[in-house]
């Protein structure tokens, strides 16, 4: 008998006997995988959903149940908060925060689409109260609808694309709203009559010929063969507990130490690749250290271990930790005046590296020669008092002096402090979620989406609060769609 294997599809011919027979698989509870279901279901496909952990929730049951959605002249909250969201600005921002991993026909579809997807949801019962809250946020601390959740207003996201804010979060005091997210998600599933076996993980996909054909699960202790007459679909999140997986795709993540979500094994994108799938931009991680909270210190100025600037601090604070972990040494510098300075949030590991009653006195606390913070800081504050940032076009009001003494420097040590991060690289699909393989072609019978592929939020540096989980609702949707078509692909 061949290998149960996530590296090599098991052979239909072998296959002792069916356990489960359905139309459509779904492995993984999450967010993607929800939303699968419930429009192959709404397609009048059987769909059966196989989750290894024993209910629902996956990453995006511990999210913030943020979603990245505008265009179309804008949602009901941006249009009473007076933005008037186009369809190209959206598109052209969600390709900018792509950057050089963009998929132009996801963000184009995306971009048509996003606002009947937010109807979308809020048919399945996901309620917005609906206003705005301005001002810099990882998420409300009340029950609010909109922020701004990415960097729309910095440049040079701002001359590519008119700004608006996007993020749209669930009605839910407090942060954490991606647990109710998921619940009415589950819910729409489950009164669709989607059914869902929990504690069980898929170990091997089932092929026959070309065409994927079913999945093995265990369940039990025991393999059961599941046959998926139109297709099966990945929806089995990222890789970020995979510690073998990282050191051989994304290596840089290994200069921090807080990965984020529900186990994230890899194990969708190695049932993929080894199907024959392609696996995209691998390399590509978020992270944020939560430098913004509280919100005085967004008004600070970053630099690098040579006392050197290099990002406009007005950028989404994940953008900005992005490229702190870029700078050499492992650590960053963030540097407040008296005006600015509030004790920063324990969770977020900073320290107090340096202070001083001028900016050359936190230099030499730092060790650093003499004539390179302090420089950086005499040029930025020359600059700011005429509301210019020549070097990296830092705007107003973020962009203001910091020359009120004593000064401070808080350190950022990618090690010790609290960098968060998840994997952004996966299976490469099509804009309907068929996974493709390294010619582009579509494997039949497979299907894929959310962090398991490569998509919406596909550059670490561009990402923006909302993006994944728009990307996993709106294309799980999609992947659902197709898998359930008569014959699926
Ligand atoms: C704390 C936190 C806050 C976040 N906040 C936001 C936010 O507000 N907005 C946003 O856009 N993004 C946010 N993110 C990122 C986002 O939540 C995730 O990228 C997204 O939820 C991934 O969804 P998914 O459906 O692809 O995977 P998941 O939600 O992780 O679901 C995958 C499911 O598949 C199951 N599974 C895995 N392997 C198998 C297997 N072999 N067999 C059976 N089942 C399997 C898992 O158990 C899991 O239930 C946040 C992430 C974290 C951790």
């Amino acid at each position: 008998m061949a290998e149960i294997s996530l590296y090599r599809p098991f052979p239909a011919e072998e296959v002792p006997g069916w356990n489960f027979e359905t139309d459509v698989a779904v492995i993984g509870f999450g967010a993607a995988g929800a939303c699968a279901a419930i429009e192959a279901a709404d397609a009048d496909a059987r769909v059966m959903l196989f989750e290894r952990n024993s209910g629902s929730g996956g990453a995006s049951g511990l999210s913030g149940g943020e979603i990245y959605v505008g265009g179309g002249g804008g949602t009901d909250a941006q249009r009473a908060a007076g933005f008037d969201d186009s369809t190209k600005d959206f598109t052209a921002y969600l390709k900018a925060a792509g950057g050089p991993c963009a998929d132009e026909a996801k963000c184009e579809v995306y971009g048509r689409e996003a606002l009947s997807h937010y109807a979308w949801l809020k048919a399945q019962g996901v309620p917005y109260r609906g206003n705005y809250l301005p001002g810099k946020h990882i998420e409300p601390t009340d029950d609010s609808t909109l922020i701004w959740s990415g960097s729309e207003a910095a440049a040079p996201f701002c001359d590519i694309a008119k700004p608006a804010p996007r993020g749209h979060v669930i009605q839910h005091m407090g942060w954490g709203g991606g647990r109710p997210l998921v619940d009415i998600l589950e819910a729409a599933a489950r009164a669709r009559g989607v059914e869902v076996v929990t504690d069980a993980r898929a170990v091997a996909l089932v092929q026959d010929g070309t065409r994927i054909v079913g999945v093995v699960v265990r369940i039990d202790n025991a393999n059961r063969f599941v046959r998926a007459a139109h297709g099966v679909v990945l929806a089995t999140g990222g890789f970020v507990f995979n510690e073998a997986m990282r050191r051989k795709y994304c290596p840089d993540t290994f200069k921090l130490n807080d990965p984020i979500g529900d186990k994230d094994d890899g194990a969708g994108i190695e049932l993929g690749v080894g199907a024959g799938g392609d696996a995209i931009h691998m390399e590509q991680f978020f992270t944020t250290c939560p430098w913004t909270m509280p919100e005085s210190h967004a008004y600070g100025v970053f630099v690098n271990i040579q006392g050197q600037r290099f990002i406009n601090e007005d950028c989404y604070h994940g953008r900005v930790s992005r490229c702190a972990v870029d700078q050499p040494g492992g650590k960053v510098y963030l540097l407040l005046d008296n005006a600015h300075f509030v004790q920063p949030m324990d969770f977020a590991r900073m320290s107090i590296a340096g202070t001083g009653e001028t900016w050359d006195e936190v230099e030499s606390e730092l060790g650093m020669p003499a004539g390179t913070l302090s420089a950086t800081m005499a040029v930025y504050n020359e600059h700011a008092r005429d509301g210019r940032d020549p070097l990296f076009g830092k705007r107003s009001p973020i962009l203001t002096p910091l020359d009120q003494g004593p000064f401070v420097a808080l350190e950022l040590d990618f090690q010790a402090s609290y960098f968060s991060f998840f994997t952004l690289g996966g299976l490469r699909t099509s804009a309907k979620g068929e996974v493709l393989d390294r010619a582009g072609m579509a494997i039949p019978g497979l299907f894929a989406a959310g962090r398991c592929t490569s998509g919406l939020p596909a550059w670490g540096h561009g990402y923006s609060s909302g993006l994944s989980l728009a990307d996993c609702t709106f294309f799980g949707r999609y992947a659902g769609r197709s898998a359930a078509a008569p014959g699926g692909n």
